[in-house]
């Protein structure tokens, strides 16, 4: 994968942006924002913008770099607008369901980018196709769409957000024009991330903060869960309503834990930072004296330098090499269909430095095991080059449950960890031993309480209502009924 992250792993979801600014074009800030989010998707890269007149949109299947020419950005004008890279997790990978979507209405001009995952698209779906909608795609993100330009008819901008926000369930973090204004909204559990910025010349809403730095930008914070944030004209500021509010969130601790940049900001927290604490914990909890510590890389490192700090702390004798160099220009696998053809690219991608394993007893770290074919092949591989043991110890709890929220984490019977314990699962990836992180320790690393996290993947119970599953709190259901509950809504401008 362009990130260099390992095959059989978790797959990143989508990354959203959106940009207000004063009297230049958004086309090319936003480029380098998506840029800087591509390892949340590559399938697909688009931009929307709007020039106070009519909307422009530019939207190509490829990485960033390849989707856009200069004659393309110079072709986006205006200086609002909103981008997105795409992982499909809903929808199939045509360019039908490439994002921005952007469709006229009556009711003015939409584009929107959104990252997560409806679990109720479908309902709606037909709700609205009853009401006369066309869809163009099976994307859930046109059912927001739609939906939104249906409430846009009857209410103003604020509330039309909030009458669809209380008809979809599930996560999504959007960012959407509407005509020429920006917005950005997070669901009411925060499961996807988002976060706004200030730019020397305007506002930034962006998955990542990476994206805001990229833009020599500062970030200001998280966006709310449940909250709408209004970019102001000329990017002058923004404004802030709390539409939907929940007692807990249900932050997904995946992004810190994989998917997020270690250089991006996460709900208050620097993502390395949270995986050289997951590191440390890593080791009190269940740390083995070895002669080598060797994360897998890139994303094992920085909780393979949080173990070996803690276990050289308790004056372990344990040393940090870079035992596994990886190949930079192996292609994406995920999208490799079969169990061989997985196999083959792990060692394409992987290749052990014989003279630092050689006749050692040897600690691997990565961040999870999801199948179980990396960690297999690489055990395998760690054998031949002489490895005289291998002890495997994963900084997150043992994935044994699919995720409805938009990663693609396999289905229950491809997960290694489903209907397993630790010591079958040690056996079938051939490991001399083998440990996960808890789910206190994930919980206190990333300084929340579990009740404002989601574990489904890990606990088998989720945040939200999913058929055939069991949650792990009161669901607030969605309401399926047109114009239901229109708030007073407080602006609380910040
Ligand atoms: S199920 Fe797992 S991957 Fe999916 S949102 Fe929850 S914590 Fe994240």
């Amino acid at each position: 994968m362009p990130d260099g992250r390992h095959s059989d792993g978790p797959t990143e979801k989508c990354g959203v942006v959106g940009v207000s600014l004063d009297g230049r074009d958004a086309a090319r800030p936003l480029y380098y924002a998506l840029y800087a989010l591509q390892h949340r998707g590559q399938e697909s890269a688009g931009i929307v913008t709007h020039d106070g007149f009519q909307q422009h949109s530019h939207v190509e299947m490829g990485l960033v770099g390849d989707a856009f020419s200069a004659d393309d950005l110079d072709g986006l004008k205006g200086p609002t607008g909103v981008g997105h890279v795409r992982y499909p997790t809903a929808g199939s990978v045509t360019s039908s369901c490439a994002q921005p979507f952007s469709v006229s209405f009556k009711s003015g001009s939409l584009g929107l980018s959104h990252n997560g995952n409806l679990v109720n698209a479908d309902e709606l779906r037909e709700e609205l196709a009853a009401d006369g909608h066309a869809f163009t795609s099976d994307g859930d993100t046109e059912v927001i769409a739609h939906d939104l330009a249906r409430n846009l008819l009857e209410a103003d901008l604020i509330r039309a957000v909030k009458r669809t926000m209380n008809r979809i369930h599930g996560s999504y973090s959007l960012t959407i024009t509407h005509d020429d204004t920006v917005l950005g909204v997070r669901d009411p559990l925060g499961n996807r991330p988002l976060c706004i910025g200030k730019l020397d010349d305007g506002y930034i809403l962006a998955s990542e903060s990476a994206a805001i730095d990229v833009l020599n930008g500062e970030l200001v914070r998280d966006v709310r869960p449940g909250e709408l944030i209004v970019l102001e004209d000329e990017g002058a500021g923004f404004d802030s309503y709390q539409l939907v509010e929940h007692e807990n969130s249900a932050h997904c601790f995946f992004e810190h834990v994989y998917f997020a940049r270690p250089d991006s900001r996460i709900d208050e927290q620097l993502v390395y930072d949270v995986r050289r604490e997951l590191g440390r914990k890593l080791w009190s909890e269940s740390g083995v004296e070895s002669d080598v510590v060797l994360p897998v890389p890139d994303s094992g490192r920085a909780f393979a330098s949080g173990y070996v700090e803690a276990a050289q702390a308790d004056g372990a004798e344990v040393a940090f090499a870079e035992g596994l160099m990886k190949n930079r220009y192996v292609g994406r696998t995920f999208i490799m269909p079969t169990q061989d053809a997985r196999e083959r690219a792990v060692r394409l991608k992987l290749n052990p430095i014989k003279d630092v394993i050689e006749g050692k007893t040897v600690t691997v770290i990565d961040d999870s095991i999801v199948r179980g074919t990396t960690s297999t092949q690489l055990i395998d591989l760690l054998r031949e080059v002489g490895a005289k043991s291998v002890h495997m110890r994963i900084g997150s709890p043992a994935i044994i449950a699919p995720c409805y929220m938009g990663i693609d984490m396999a289905s229950r019977k491809e997960l290694i960890a489903a209907g397993r314990d630790t010591d079958e699962i040690c056996e079938a990836i051939g490991a001399d031993s083998l440990a996960y992180l808890s789910i206190d320790a994930v919980a206190e690393a990333l300084k929340s309480s579990q009740s404002d996290l989601c574990l489904g993947c890990v606990t088998g119970k989720y945040p939200y209502d999913i058929e055939g599953e069991s949650t792990d709190r009161d669901v607030i259901s969605p309401e399926i009924t047109e114009g239901a509950n229109d708030p007073e809504i407080a602006d609380s401008d910040d």
